[in-house]
């Protein structure tokens, strides 16, 4: 990965308005327990961060993942983790499969505008009965002439108070498993969907979190993103643009929170001296330093292998390694950040207890450990994938 003058010019814009536009916010978005993205997102669309790799003709920026990359690392600095969140949430886990599989008609009507910043996004997949093993769902559209008319109830879905529309997955045929389903776009203002219940959290407070109800919720058979029956297979895709993005917030943050942690360190004095004095406080941060280097470069090997087009499997293999490393190393370094502040860490009014209740997350969302590790040993051929 090399990073040019362009990439740095993109990165230190993207600073300043996390620093100016976001930051100054985070508390009073936190208390509120969601942040105003009809407000926030046309402003950040004008960095090109909800199109970044996306058709020029629908309003992207054509550019290479490498500034997804740097997207990401600069959003994971957010001093709220729900906002970078429900960020992502727009430009890389909705949006991925229509613009990769959308007819022009539905990107036009439904991406255009979340680029612009004008519609929020959201994924809907996760169902109560149905999280871990997505082939379990059971929300079901069926086919009534040229329209959809589906039944069912979505968990956890983030931006599902505030969002304009919804990637949902759903059943659309009988075929059971991995068969049979399907990516549609539902608008929130359908008539038979509604927010059955906003859901309070651990952490990632500034984020809406939904549990919405579908009843005989009617759209186009037009709004099916790619080919019916595929829809399981264009999810798994746009999963690996989720997992990647993960990745690459959770070790901006990582960065930073240890030099957050660094500078306490230098200034707290304890025994009448710094506490950074300590060899043991050093060379435990040392190796979390040593550890987030090592992912941040896996990171970089990653987009690299995107840009290189190489085959679907390794890039799979590739965003779930690094997914789970984050989300372990992310928990390790929140940990480590609260204990060395001591007592004033564990206080709310301290970063650290945001951090350590939103670095939670990665462990869970977008897959769990558990299934990422299923999936490394089903690519290693040792169970099933
Ligand atoms: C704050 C938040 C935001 C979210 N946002 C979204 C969203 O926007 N859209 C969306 O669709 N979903 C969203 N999710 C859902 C998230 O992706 C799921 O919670 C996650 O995939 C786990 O599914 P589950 O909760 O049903 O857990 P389950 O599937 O019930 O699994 C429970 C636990 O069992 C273990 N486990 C599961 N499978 C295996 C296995 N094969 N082997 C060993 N152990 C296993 C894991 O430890 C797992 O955590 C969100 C969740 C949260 C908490």
């Amino acid at each position: 990965m090399h990073f040019t003058p362009e990439h740095e010019m993109f990165r230190s814009t993207l600073r300043d308005f996390v620093e100016n536009e976001i930051d100054p916010n985070a508390d009073a978005w936190e208390r509120q327990r969601m942040f105003p993205a009809h407000e926030l997102f046309p402003k950040l669309a004008k960095l090109g961060v909800f199109g970044l790799e996306y058709d020029p003709e629908l309003g992207g920026m054509g550019a290479d993942h490498s500034y997804t990359v740097i997207y990401g690392e600069e959003m994971g600095r957010c001093a709220a983790g729900g906002v970078g969140m429900a960020c992502s949430v727009q430009s890389d886990m909705a949006t991925p499969a229509l613009a990769r599989f959308g007819s022009t008609e539905l990107k036009q009507k439904f991406l255009s505008p979340a680029i612009r910043g004008e519609m929020v996004a959201a994924i809907a997949v996760t169902e109560p009965d149905a999280g871990s093993d997505v082939a379990g769902l059971r929300t079901r559209a069926v086919r009534d002439g040229d329209e959809w008319v589906i039944n069912g109830t979505k968990l956890y879905i983030t931006n599902g108070v505030q969002g304009d529309w919804l990637c949902l997955l759903a059943r659309t045929s009988d075929e059971g498993g991995y068969r049979g389903m399907s990516q549609i776009i539902v608008p929130t203002s359908t008539p038979g969907l509604g927010v059955s219940r906003k859901l309070e959290k651990l952490g990632q407070w500034s984020s809406d979190t939904a549990e919405l109800s579908l009843v005989d919720v009617r759209v186009p058979l037009s709004n099916t993103i790619g080919e019916i029956g595929r829809g399981f297979q264009q999810q798994m895709s746009q999963f690996q643009n989720e997992r990647l993005i993960a990745s690459y917030m959770a070790t901006g943050r990582m960065v930073l929170a240890i030099e957050k942690t660094a500078h306490y360190l230098r200034d707290r004095e304890v025994f009448g001296r710094p506490l950074i004095d300590n060899q043991y406080l050093q060379f435990r941060l040392a190796e979390l330093v040593a550890d987030v280097d090592l992912l941040k470069h896996y990171n970089y090997a990653c987009a690299d292998a995107v840009m290189d087009d190489r085959n679907a499997l390794e890039i799979t293999k590739m965003a779930t390694i690094a997914k789970l490393k984050a989300g372990r190393l992310a928990r390790d370094v929140a940990d480590t950040c609260i204990q060395f502040h001591g007592g004033v860490g564990y206080m709310e009014e301290t970063w650290t207890s945001r951090y350590f209740r939103d670095s939670r997350l990665l462990s869970i969302g977008g897959g769990a450990d558990e299934v990422m590790l299923r999936i490394i040993a089903g690519l290693e051929g040792w169970g099933k994938l």
